[in-house]
Formats: C-alpha cells, structure tokens, sequence
C-alpha cells in the first residue's frame, strides 16, 4: 500500500501512517509565532458522494474535537486526493443547525412543533408497529426509502431479515436510464472505464461535475490525458469538465444517440472494426432485423445488414438533429477506431436521465465498445461488477417471498430500480398504503419533481402511518415527518463500501472517530451515541436495535440475523459485524493484517481500506469452473448449462464464463426487448426525445416531421399560455454541491448559493434583450418559478439551464431550521392542490455556537426550481426524464423573485399521460419482469410471477 504514500514539503504531502498517532502542524492562528499543535489521525471515508474517497480526520490532541478533514493516502481509489466536498465535512459536523437528538412533532404534521424523545421511545413505538405489520402479513406496508446510499448489503440484509419487499431508492430520479442501456448489453448496469490507460476518452454530460465518481475518476481522467489519451465531452453546456477537453460537442439535448450511431456507422463502413471481437463476443446469429434473420447466415453477411440498418444515421443526420458539424462526429469517430481496446468513455446523468429514451444513447455509447473491441481490455471499458467488492456477512436471509408493486408496478417491467418518484401518485390511485416509512438522507419534497404531491403524501396520515427522517440535516421532507432522528455524518459512523472506480477492488471503512479514538484510550461504548455529539447514532447500530425491538424474543426468525456470530444469542455489536466479514470474506486481508501483527479489523480501523486485487481486465474470458463444467449441457446457442442455469458460453473450442446476459454474450440484438413488447428497440437505436424540436412544435398544435406520439406525450398548454418554448436543462450541478447536505456545509455555500437561469446572448436577443440579473418567469406543464437570467455563451443556442441543488427553503424562521442556506417562505395551499410559495426573508447573518454564521455575507439562496416539475416517467427504463418543455419571459409586475406555484391535480394529469405510453407487464410465462435482469433486494423467483388469480 505504500504505492500510496505522497511525501514532500508541498501541497501533495500526505502524513505517512507511521506518525499519525501523533502528527504534529504548526497552528496557523498562532502565526507569526510558531505554536506547535498535535493530532491524532483516524481514517474514515467521505459521506458527501458515493465515491467513497478516503478522509483522514486531524483529531485535536487537546480539545479531542475534529480540527479538519484531508485525504487519506492509502485509500486505493482516492490516493489521498478530495474534491471540496470532503474537507468540507468539517463544517457539517460542527453545524449549530445539525439535528442532535431524537425529536418528535408535538402539532399537526409540518406544522414544525417538536420536542426532543428518546431512542428508547423510537424503538419501542416502530418497533410494536412493524411487528405488528409483519404479523398481519402486511409487511409491504414498512418502507425503507434511501436518498444518499453510503453501505454496501448491510439494508438488504435487514429488511431479507424481516422478510418484507420494502426497500425503495432514488435511482429512477438519477441514473437508471443510463442503467438499463449497459444492463440490457451486458448485465453489470454500469460501466468502470479505465481512464488512466485509455488513449481516448467520450464522456457524455457534465460526468464529472454531476457527481459520479468525481474524484477517483477525475484524476484518473487526468493521468489518461497526461500519458497523451485525448478527452471529448458530449454536453449541451460547458461544463468544467468540457472545459478541460480537446473537443466539445454542444448537442441539443436528447440527440446523442443519433450521434454515437453515425458514429458507428463511420467506424462499420470504413470497416475498422474489431471482427473478431464482434463475432467472438456479441450474440449476433441471434439478430433478426428489417427482414434479415442472421442464424444460419455469414458474420460477414451480418455486417452487411448492420451496415444497411444503420445507413440512416448518416453524420448529416446526426448534424440536422444535435448541431454538431458532421465532420467534427466523422474524426471523432475516426479517433475512436484509431484508439481501439483502449477507448474508454462514460455516460450516467445529463442525456440519459434528462430525456425520454435516455436509455438508448449508453445502447449506442456501448455499441462504439463492442466495434472497437474495447471492452474488459486495458484503458477501455470494464464492468462494475467486476470492480465493486461486495464481501458478504455471515447468515444471509432468504430472499423474500412477497412482491410489494408500490416499489415495483406492473407497467415499468424493465426499470432497473423502484419507481420511487411515483409514490404519491400511486397511494393517491389507491394502489396501497405505507404503516411505517423510513425516509433516510433522503428530501424527496426538495431533491424530487414534484415535491408538492410529496407534501401532500406525507402530511395525509391515511396514506402514511408513521414517518421516521433518518437525517444529519433538518430538510423539507423531515419537516413533514412525525420523527427526526439525527444520524451520523462522515466520521460518526461505520459503514463499508466500495465502488468501481478503476481496474481494481477495493473496500473503505467508515468509522466513528471519536469513538475508535476514545476505545484506543481504553473507554468502553455500548453504542456510538454515546461517543458521538449529542445523540447523534449510527444506523447499523438502529437497525440491530430495532431488529430486536420487532422480535424480542426470537420468535418471529428475526432476531437470529442481528444475534452475535461470536456470542451465541447476544445481541450483534457493529465490531463483530464487521470483525466477521473481514476475517471471513474479504481475500487477502487476514493474511495481510497478520504481517503487521493486526487483527483484520485493526488493520480496517488503522487503514480505512483495503486493496483486494488490481489489474482486473476480461473476466468474461475466465473458463468455467471445473465443478461446473461436470455434467454441464452444451446448448444450440453455445450456453453451457448445467442443471438448468446458464454457467458459460463456448467460444471458439473454451467454455468460458461471460457474461450474465441470457446468451452469455454481448447483446447486440436484445431478445428481451422484444419479448418484453418493444421489438422497435431490439438494436441499439435513436428515438426523439420529449423536448425535441418536434415536440415543441406539437405542443403548439403544429404539424411536427416524425413526431409520433406513441412514444412522446404532448405537452399540453393552457389556452393563455405566453412565453415562448424552450427546453430547460435542469440537472448540472455546480460541482461543489452535495444535494440537501451542502445546506450545512458553509464553504460550500459561500463558493456558491444561487441558480440563475442560463440564457444564450441569441436567445437572450429574442426575449426582447435579456440581460444578466432580469427576473425571467418560467413556466411549466403543472407552474412556474421566477429566478434571475444570467447570460452566457457556455450554453448551446435554444436551451435554458437551471443548476439543481440550490433554492433551500424553510417554513419555520429559526428554529429546526437550516439557516445559513435556505430562504424563509411563506407556503399556502391556496386551492385544493394548488400551492404558492414566496420568499420572506433570503439568508442573513446569525448568532448561533459558531462566530462564523455571524459573519455569513450572501443572501440569495437560490430558487426552488424541481418542486415545479410533473413526474416524466419513461415507459422503458422508467426513469424520470428531467428535461422539462418550459415557456419563458420576463417577470410581470406582480412577480418577486423565487416565487413559487404548483398545482398538483394537473401533476397528476401528466402522470397519467406518460403512464399511458408504458407497455405492461405481463411478460412471457406470466412473468412480472425478467428474470435475469436484476432487482434491488431480490424477491425469491416464485414471486417474480403473477398469481394465476
Ligand atoms: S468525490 Fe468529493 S464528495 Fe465524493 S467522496 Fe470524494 S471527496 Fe467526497
């Protein structure tokens, strides 16, 4: 691991492990003097992203309080290296407005009347509730609903545990679009590119900025650039990470796979692909297409159809529908071939979870790998699955038996995750009720569209029993909840994780650090609130507790799961929770710690991560075991099965294992979508999203070319709609911003705490002269916002854009609040479902435990701009296609800035029209959805089918 280790004087330095039980600065407050100040160093890891980055807390020898956050050398991914958000941790947990113990509401729900309870209370009150639910098989009725995800398996075996279906996420709000596009190729639904070896790297959108593997893939994009690979950024907007590229492509929005598919068509007619990878590795004799059946025919007759096939995505084609010059799509493309296996790329929000068929362009995207070959090669693109280390605890539950279709309905049978943004509107249609919901780092009514239907939901006690908001931070949605309960950030609390962040396996360890520092000195904690502030706990701890609060005395077959493996019948503590998995299922730490003379949990708390294995490079080419391979079938397709089940595919004379698609292969040509009724789609292909130009022409009653409303709903406007149309991009974000938690973090805030509309100087013209700081109105399908115009050329011509994660707000002007960044409003429902919003008082300075709220200099907190969009579920992949048709003109008299209106009857109205393009479950053989394709907390297989009644 000393790989690791940076020393020097300058700013790269990291502190080698061997001093950091006593690390010794110079106190820079004391300057010019030269005052000596000693700290302890306890590894941890970031909370602000699901990066995961290594943080070293600087603990105050002193004071015994956390004096900063910096990276952490030894963290495989990370290297020592944070974004802003990690340090910025400091500031989060030293938040006079952090939640810091229990709180219950003592009014009406969101009327913000609350007093502090105990863990006791809680337990007992959700204990006795989801018991009881369990009891009456009603168990689909307890909800646990993740915002930011922050551990690996711990919450599908708790809830496996209960043998309730009750896991919901926010995946179809973020990436599940770009999911289905790499899963319905290869299974893993995302991608691990190998930035540092590639010789060319595509990203498309504002990857880096946007959130996803921002660190670890950031440096690794640069060390890729520096040995000489060349970067394109595919964007409508100039983000900072096009900013850094050799070529930046301002598509319109929602046009990239028409692009990526010329691209393709490029590389196939001037024949330089990789033959050999496409007929060893994708299912083509499968492909029928446009008449063509490939079984029985030549690969080279294949080539042909597909060269016929995709004749129609001529670069002029791609140019008419994106805006980018053909010949700029022709020597990209060319580029891309020239790079061949060591092409690397990545795609997860911006086109995909912008638009309508946002699943295709990492169809087409992946499509590019598979004709240059790159594909499990060095520099190119590797499978999560393969870098993600997931090591598993002891005793598993069984998978459950139920099939709770709040999370998963019938209409979506391909989505990837839970059809989490539609929860207000199916308990409205009746489709079910939640008994107990928790909602955990998770502010739906702030981070969703639509948050006013999700106020609705949760203010109605009918449709949700009882709420508990797992928080660190007071939010919108815990505002709305009959519980707070204040959790742990970054350093106060265990969690294990790993993420595929480069062609390797690693795990981090999180952990409470003034708790391991105080064990350290011999102190004894039951539990982490204990050693945290306040009674701030960590979750591991909660749900063992609750466990037990459910099945008492062992009855239910819960309990045994939190039992200690060690001390038969106690109660789990989280040392041996994670003592066990690293003893037992984690290869090569036991050995590894035991040179340095640890325990493997000694070795986790003194490193914070661990390196499983490096250089992982096509894994698909593994043959198959020996055990499986014994009284195994060769099947006509080439799919080695034995007892039924697929275990390997023959490729030329090996059986080796692929992939875990249905033919075991690559699939060029997906079965599944056409049995799953969209033949249309079974070949990577380009359909017009719903804010394409044509759709803004039908939603003006115009005759649109190629507008087909069997895919795309009509946006339709009021009689006396005014404004002129255009398409809103409104999910970048500034890339210091951390969802609802940036709220709490003032240095984040002070870089940057407002959303101005991004407005082209073209466009800026045709508004009647827009200048920067105008009040501009933007109305959508259900209301409008009103915010300031910011004019600027990092923005193509014919779009709008609205950075997401600012414009915080509270109803409450002090108390259980988070003052220093959100507005204080005034919030009415003025009609049934019709709801106002305008900002009293912006942010101002305060006097709380911290002298630096004081000296708090910015008042704009932004605009609130989600909470006016309707719900756009794809009938594909069902993700929530953010872009939003939008009218927009100058602020009347009558319009201040940041105001608000909603009116939800009409949210549900779109609903119902997006809802109408989806093609139903049933699939074949009765089948809810395949059943290869995987499902967060996988029920067992009997329940993936309807009842026959
Ligand atoms: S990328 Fe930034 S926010 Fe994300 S884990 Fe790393 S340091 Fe934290």
């Amino acid at each position: 691991m000393t790989d690791f280790k940076r020393e020097g004087s300058h700013l790269a330095y990291c502190p080698p492990v061997e001093k950091w039980d006593d690390w010794m600065e110079l106190d820079p407050e004391a300057w010019p003097k030269r005052v000596e100040k000693h700290y302890d160093l306890v590894p941890t890891i970031c909370f602000n992203c699901e990066s995961a980055c290594g943080l070293l807390a600087y603990v105050d020898k002193e004071t015994g309080k956390v004096a900063k956050f910096e990276g952490n050398p030894m963290h495989p991914a990370s290297r020592g290296r944070l974004c802003a958000k990690g340090p910025a941790t400091i500031n989060q947990i030293h938040d006079p407005d952090r939640v810091l113990y229990p709180m219950k509401r003592n009014g009406a729900r969101g009327a913000g009347k609350w007093t502090r309870t105990s863990w006791d209370e809680v337990l007992e009150t959700f204990g006795t509730r989801i018991r009881k639910a369990i009891q009456e098989e009603r168990g689909e009725e307890v909800m646990y609903h993740v915002g930011r995800p922050g551990h690996d398996f711990i919450m599908e075996r708790t809830l496996q545990a209960w043998g309730i279906d009750g896991h919901n996420s926010h995946t179809n709000v973020c990436s599940s679009s770009a999911r289905l596009g790499y899963l319905l190729w290869h299974h893993a639904d995302r991608p691990s590119p190998d930035h540092a070896n590639a010789r060319f790297i595509l990203l498309l959108s504002a990857h880096l900025e946007s959130g996803h593997y921002f660190n670890p893939h950031a440096q690794r994009i640069i060390d890729g650039k520096m040995a000489g690979a060349k970067l394109a950024v595919m964007d409508p907007r100039l983000s900072n990470t096009a900013s850094m590229a050799d070529c930046w492509m301002p598509t319109y929005p929602g046009t990239e796979a028409a692009v990526l598919l010329a691209m393709a068509k490029v590389i196939l007619d001037e024949n330089r692909f990789d033959a050999a990878f496409v007929r060893n590795w994708t299912n083509w004799e499968e492909l029928e297409v446009d008449g063509f059946k490939a079984k029985g025919q030549t690969f080279e007759a294949l080539i042909e159809a597909l060269k016929k096939h995709y004749a129609r995505y001529t670069p002029q084609f791609a140019e008419k529908e994106s805006g980018v010059k053909a010949e700029v799509i022709v020597k990209t493309a060319r580029e891309i071939a020239t790079a061949g296996s060591r092409f690397a790329s990545h795609l997860w929000r911006g086109s995909a979870s912008g638009n309508l068929g946002g699943w295709q362009p990492a169809r087409a995207l992946m499509l590019l790998h598979v004709l240059t070959g790159s594909v499990g090669t060095e520099g190119g693109h590797n499978l999560n699955a393969w870098n993600k280390f997931v090591p598993k605890p002891f005793k598993v539950p069984p998978p459950q038996k139920r099939w709770n279709e709040l999370l998963y309905p019938p209409e979506w049978p391909l989505c990837t995750h839970e059809m989490s943004f539609l929860l207000p509107h199916f308990l409205k249609e009746g489709r079910g009720r939640i008994e107990a919901y928790f909602t955990r780092v998770f502010n739906p009514v702030w981070t969703y569209p639509d948050g006013f239907s999700w106020i609705e939901m949760l203010r109605d006690e009918e449709k949700v029993g009882l709420h508990a908001a797992l928080t660190p931070t007071w939010s919108e949605t815990a505002w709305f909840a009959d519980y707070v309960l204040p959790m742990g950030f970054s350093s106060e609390r265990h969690d294990l994780m790993s993420q595929e962040s480069y062609a390797g396996k690693w795990i981090g360890f999180r952990q409470p650090v003034n708790r391991v520092l105080r064990e350290r000195a011999g102190e004894k904690f039951e539990y982490t609130y204990q050693a945290n502030p306040g009674e701030v706990w960590e979750e591991d701890e909660f749900w063992i507790n609750l466990s037990w609060a459910i099945d008492p005395d062992g009855t239910m077959g819960i309990r045994q799961y939190f039992e200690s493996p060690y001390r038969p019948g106690q109660k789990l503590t989280v040392d041996e929770y994670y003592g066990w998995i690293f003893e037992n299922s984690v290869p090569g730490l036991p050995e590894t710690a035991s040179k340095e003379g640890l325990t493997p949990l000694q070795y986790m708390r003194k490193y914070g991560a661990f390196e499983v294995t490096k250089d992982v490079y096509k894994l698909n080419e593994k043959p198959v075991a020996a055990a499986d391979l014994a009284e195994s079938r060769i099947e006509a397709n080439g799919v080695v099965t034995k007892a039924g089940k697929p275990v390997g595919v023959m490729v030329g004379d090996a059986a080796v294992v692929g992939y875990n698609t249905p033919s075991r292969k690559l699939e060029l040509f997906s079965k599944t979508l056409v049995d799953w009724k969209w033949p249309e789609f079974a070949l990577p292909e380009y359909y017009r999203s719903h804010i394409h130009r044509s759709a803004h022409a039908a939603s003006q009653g115009d005759a649109a070319e190629d507008f087909d409303p069997k895919y795309t709903p009509v946006v339709e406007w009021p009689k006396d709609a005014h404004g002129e149309v255009y398409t809103l991009l409104p999910i970048f974000r500034l890339p210091n911003l951390i969802h609802t938690r940036s709220g709490n973090a003032r240095f984040l805030y002070e870089i940057s705490h407002k959303n101005p509309l991004w407005v082209n100087p073209v466009d800026a013209k045709k508004l009647g002269g827009i200048r920067t700081g105008d009040l501009m109105k933007v109305h959508t399908e259900i209301g409008y916002f009103v915010l300031h115009a910011w004019v600027t050329e990092g923005l193509a011509p014919g779009v709008v854009a609205c950075s997401h994660h600012l414009g915080r707000w509270r109803v409450n002007k002090d108390d259980q609040v988070e003052r220093m960044s959100s507005a204080w409003v005034d919030l009415k429902e003025v009609g049934k479902g019709q709801w106002k919003m305008r900002q009293l008082e912006g942010v101002s300075p305060y006097e709380s435990a911290d002298p630096e709220t004081k000296r708090v200099w910015w008042s704009d907190a932004g605009v609130h701009q989600d909470i006016t969009f309707p719900v756009h579920p794809d009938p594909v992949s069902g993700m929530h296609c953010w872009h939003q048709m939008v009218r927009v003109e100058r602020a009347g008299p009558d319009d201040r800035y940041g105001d608000i209106f909603v009116d939800t009857n009409l949210s549900f109205a779109v609903y119902q029209r997006w809802k109408a393009l989806a093609r139903p479950a049933p699939g074949p053989g009765g089948l809810r959805r395949p059943l290869w394709i995987p499902r967060v907390v996988r029920p067992e297989d009997a329940a993936f089918y309807f009842k026959k009644d």
